[in-house]
């Protein structure tokens, strides 16, 4: 028997929040695609990923797996695609499950292929325990029963040709998952035990729940940086990844963005792997007028190699000018791009040191930074 398996990546995210998809996220050393493709792997003899090759190809790097082909406006469509890529290999099963589901618990996919054996489809769901109220402008209109109410997950197991033919035959948009287009054929999908730790990562408040999960083995380690570079007229003043518009500049070998330069040397801290010189030697010409993005790059990367996540990081810019609140959204963006984290986790603030010292009197700029890096134990 054939099994394959459908990984949809296609959601762009909007509720999400940050510039990073939150499928490549890292939790626990690993994009959160990664997880669960690792944990899908092997029950499968083929695996299909779906959506934009350029995010998800560096995430499954290593792992085997069919060409990616690109995803569609809905949901639907992506599944959609995927069967019909799948189609010519004329696997038995399809398994289609979310990218940002990376927790699939054990279990789960043994308890659904059994379930084939006697159904059209199967699904992870759990019942619902929340106390359902209807709404209307505010005001609550009925108290729905619970009773018999589940919430579906994925997994979605079901016989390959079925879901394949149903997708042909579906209008534009009838299904949020795949089971909803066997119960409107009149086909039985089985209900199997789901599992509240196999969250869809959706708000960014599930993040916490899933590296509480992935990362219960992770032990927390502080790192603190400090840099400053002196003010020079005629280089752009580059902070924190974003150009501000000024007079002058800051003077150094690289592009002497002292923010993400504090950032860096207090990851590096957190890891005790040196500084960034370390890394990145000023005597070498290679890093002259380097973009610091570069730097920030492999601090996150030396993060991941080690297994660990970024928990938060925190930056104080010291300067009278130029003035920095106006632009530390963009640059908390900028920040949390490089570093493939939520926005929500990196924090840039400033203050002034009351015109006292080189800062005051505009010489420089000095910046410092702390950050906590959970680490394996
Ligand atoms: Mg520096």
């Amino acid at each position: 028997m054939k099994i394959s398996a459908i990984l949809v990546a296609g959601g762009t995210g909007s509720r999400f929040g940050g510039a990073t998809p939150k499928q490549v996220l890292h939790i626990a050393g690993k994009p959160v695609m990664r997880h669960a493709a690792d944990a899908i792997a092997p029950y499968v003899d083929l695996l299909q990923p779906v959506g934009d090759a350029a995010i998800i190809g560096p995430a499954l790097d290593g792992l085997p797996h069919l060409p990616i082909v690109p995803g569609g406006a809905e949901r639907q469509d992506s599944v959609r695609a995927g069967l019909e890529a799948l189609a010519p290999h004329a696997p038995d099963i399809v398994l289609v499950h979310d990218a940002a589901r990376p927790i699939i618990p054990t279990g789960t996919i043994e308890a659904l292929l059994a379930a084939l054996q006697t159904h059209a489809g199967a699904i992870p769901a759990v019942p619902v325990s929340d106390t359902l109220k209807r709404g209307h402008n505010g005001i609550i209109a009925e108290t729905v029963s619970r009773q018999h109410l589940f919430r579906a997950q994925t997994p979605q197991a079901f016989k390959f040709a079925e879901l394949l033919r149903l997708h042909r035959i579906a209008a534009f948009g009838a299904a949020t998952d795949d089971a909803a287009l066997l119960e409107q054929a009149g086909l039985s999908v089985a209900l199997v035990s789901g599992a509240e730790q196999n969250i869809k990562l959706t708000y960014a408040e599930d993040l916490s729940r899933v590296q509480n999960i992935l990362g219960g083995q992770l032990i927390p380690r502080i790192g603190t940086g400090f840099d400053v570079h002196a003010m020079e007229t005629g280089r752009p003043m580059i902070i924190c990844g974003i150009t501000i518009p000024f007079e002058k500049g800051l003077a150094g070998h690289s592009d002497a963005d002292v923010g993400i330069h504090a950032l860096c040397d207090a990851i590096y801290g957190a890891l005790a792997e040196g500084d960034i010189g370390r890394h990145f030697p000023p005597s070498e010409a290679t890093w002259k007028d380097a973009d610091s993005a570069k730097f920030l790059r492999h601090a996150a990367a030396r993060i991941a190699a080690r297994g660990g996540i970024l928990s938060n990081a925190d930056i104080t810019l010291i300067c009278e000018q130029p003035k920095i609140t106006p632009h530390a959204p963009a640059m908390r963006a900028r920040l949390a791009e490089l570093l493939n984290v939520p926005i929500e986790l990196i924090s840039v603030k400033a203050t002034t040191s009351e015109r006292l010292g080189f800062t005051g009197r505009g010489e420089g700029i000095a910046a410092q930074a702390s950050v906590i890096v959970m680490l394996p134990a």
